[in-house]
């Protein structure tokens, strides 16, 4: 009717609304200059194996700091990067640094780590994905075997075949590939099942309660099993306290990620860190 098409209008133009869309339009536009301007960082945040506390690899996360905006969150303008199209050449940069930070790794002895990089369904449109990544690790001279990409379910409802196919050809290349904030999607487990991956990162949201709620503790557990039976990698996301790491070593989780290990942080802090530790002995 026409009374709720008022009511509609006036929402569409009230204040917070309209506060919204003008940072949006905003972000798209500083997105596009971000780049050239270098903007963009990377920071690492380590990924622990709980048998023995050492750590495996790093997972790269994008950070922006603009000179209008500020420090904005990759929650807040990978979304925008997504919708306009930007992710593309924002993707091929984060996947450019982070193999290149994985030479530096390599280049102070640490070989054995690996390096995660956060993959967009926009990425996979092309189907020039492996090739450009293949080509890139090509570039720093870095092994394909401690690359990993880390996609969520979203990234192939609607594009299976286009996906499913790209991914098939990085696992032969060596890639390994995770199934990042797993249980938030629609149906997880099928996935799991017909998906070409190695790792299943369980979402924080599992995590936060687990000493206290006994669903998510039981939800853990069958995904550590069902992981165990088909030869996954379980990474817990978000491991925040002792007793949470505790628990989780107690169950079986073999990986865990946190900020109760590390938070994110630049390459050179964390070689700085490592180079601590060894001298420690
Ligand atoms: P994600 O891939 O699931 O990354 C984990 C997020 O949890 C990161 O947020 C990380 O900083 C945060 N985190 C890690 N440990 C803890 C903890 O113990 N407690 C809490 N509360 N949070 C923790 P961040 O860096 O803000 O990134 C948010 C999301 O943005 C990522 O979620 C990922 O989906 C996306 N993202 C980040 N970098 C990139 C990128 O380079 N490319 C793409 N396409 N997406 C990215
Ligand atoms: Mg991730
Ligand atoms: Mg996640
Ligand atoms: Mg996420």
């Amino acid at each position: 009717s026409a009374k709720e098409k008022g009511k509609n209008t006036f929402e569409f133009f009230s204040p917070e609304l309209s506060g919204n869309l003008a940072r949006r339009v905003m972000i798209e536009n500083e997105l596009q200059k971000g780049i050239e301007f270098e903007e963009f960082h990377l920071h690492y945040q380590p990924q622990l194996d709980l048998k023995t506390n050492r750590m495996t690899g790093l997972e790269a996360l994008i950070r922006w700091e603009n000179p209008r905006l500020g420090r904005v969150s990759p929650a807040e303008f990978i979304p925008v990067a997504e919708e306009t199209g930007i992710i593309r050449r924002l993707g091929e940069w984060v996947i450019d640094r982070a193999a290149s930070d994985m030479r530096k790794l390599m280049e102070h002895g640490h070989h054995e780590l690996s390096v995660a990089v956060n993959i967009s369904i926009k990425q996979f449109y092309h189907d020039s994905l492996p090739g450009f990544i293949m080509e890139v690790l090509a570039k720093h001279q870095v092994p394909a075997s401690r690359f990993k990409i880390e996609i969520t379910e979203s990234v192939v409802i609607g594009h299976f075949d286009l996906v499913l196919e790209q991914l098939h050809s990085l696992k032969k290349e060596g890639i390994q590939i995770a199934l990042d904030d797993f249980g938030t999607g629609y149906s997880s487990l099928n996935y799991l099942k017909i998906l070409p991956i190695d790792i299943v990162k369980i979402d924080r949201s599992f995590i936060q309660d687990i000493l206290s709620n006994p669903e998510d503790a039981a939800i853990v557990q069958a995904v550590i099993q069902i992981a165990e039976s088909s030869s996954l990698t379980v990474i817990a996301e978000g491991v925040e306290t002792d007793e949470q790491t505790d628990f989780l070593r107690v169950i079986g989780c073999h990986q865990g990620q946190g900020y109760t290990f590390s938070r994110p942080k630049p390459i050179e802090a964390l070689l700085t860190e490592l180079e601590e530790q060894y001298t420690k002995g």
